[in-house]
């Protein structure tokens, strides 16, 4: 078979990027309306202050107010939520964000739960998990990877999914799951595979649509894919990448790899993300686009496609 198409995530997110600052001044030279995402963060994570940090540069492009709340590790519960409750509170924010994971000593459910579904544009809300599960996409906050990914998808195969076979491997509550549900609503036939899923490389050459979510790098071999799939690879990994040399503490050089054998996958899918530059810019696209999203419904205006 011919090599894949690239699937350029990166470009696709610079168009819903630009589309959702043309819409941001759009609304608030209308209605005065500035969109507002509150991004909190305890502790300091690296990994997790990189992501915070980009979301509220890529807020501010987009011409949204932006908020950050910094709160060291040790904050308790108590004082975790009242943050979250005064944001519920705050007109001028229409999107929360609380940056996972938390510190051990608080109750990640407790926390998510406090937000304001209405303005849960992370989508993992109870109320937003039942909105999407009962098939109410249009009400829903879709949490962002998932939806995300389902835009590429769409992006190669088009609306309608009918008569497509998809694999979704992974489970999870923020990727697998909803994954499948956006998948179903579109008509697909869905199965979601696991880490006891029995012959996982057969169950996945069954799909004419294939989703790694797994967190394990390069899992996903040729021996997995259909000829002429559609392969949407969530997964970052951090390996060490010897090959690139060293860094200056003597360890090696590290690169990002995703769950799937890029190389071996290519050869037989028809399309195929690559790791970076695929899911990943989407996810910070898709949570602009959730934020202006809340802050049209907020300004009782009909929200951009
Ligand atoms: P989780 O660790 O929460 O879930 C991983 C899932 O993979 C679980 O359901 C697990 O099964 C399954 N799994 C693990 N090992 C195997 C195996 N050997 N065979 C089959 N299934 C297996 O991860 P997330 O869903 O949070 O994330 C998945 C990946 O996506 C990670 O690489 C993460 O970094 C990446 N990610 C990327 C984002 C982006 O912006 N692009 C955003 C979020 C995540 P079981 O339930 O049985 O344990």
């Amino acid at each position: 078979m011919a090599e894949a198409r690239r699937i350029d995530g990166k470009a696709a997110a610079a168009r819903i990027i630009e589309n959702v600052t043309a819409e941001t001044a759009a609304l608030t030279a209308k209605t005065g309306t500035v969109p507002g995402l509150a991004v909190v963060i305890v502790g300091e994570d690296p990994a997790s202050q990189v992501y915070v940090g980009s979301k509220a540069k890529t807020a501010t492009a987009c011409g949204f107010k932006s908020i950050k709340h910094e709160l060291p590790a040790e904050t308790s519960e108590a004082t975790l939520l009242k943050v979250v409750r005064d944001l519920n509170e705050d007109a001028e924010v229409h999107g929360i964000l609380v940056q996972l994971p938390l510190p051990e000593h608080v109750d990640e459910a407790k926390v998510i739960q406090t937000i304001d579904p209405d303005k849960d544009v992370d989508g993992f809300h109870l109320i937003n998990v039942g909105r999407l599960s009962t098939g109410d996409t249009a009400a829903a906050f879709v949490p962002c990877t998932p939806a995300g990914s389902m835009l590429l998808i769409r992006e190669v195969l088009g609306d309608d999914l009918s008569g497509k076979n998809a694999v979704v491997v992974g489970r999870s509550n923020i990727v697998g799951k909803p994954m499948a549900q956006l998948l179903l609503a579109a008509n697909a036939t869905v199965t979601i595979a696991h880490s006891r899923t029995k012959d996982l490389p057969g169950v996945c050459r069954g799909a004419d649509i294939l989703v790694a979510a797994v967190g394990r790098p390069e899992m996903l071999t040729g021996d997995y894919v259909k000829d002429g799939a559609v392969v949407i690879d969530v997964g970052i990994n951090r390996i060490e990448a010897p090959e690139k040399g060293l860094k200056e503490d003597g360890t090696p050089k590290t690169k990002l790899v995703g769950d799937v054998n890029y190389e071996e996958a290519a050869r037989k899918a028809a399309a195929i993300t690559p790791v970076p530059g695929g899911v990943g810019p989407m996810t910070i696209a898709m949570l602009m686009a959730n934020t202006l999203r809340s802050a049209c419904r907020s300004a009782g205006i009909e929200a951009p496609k």
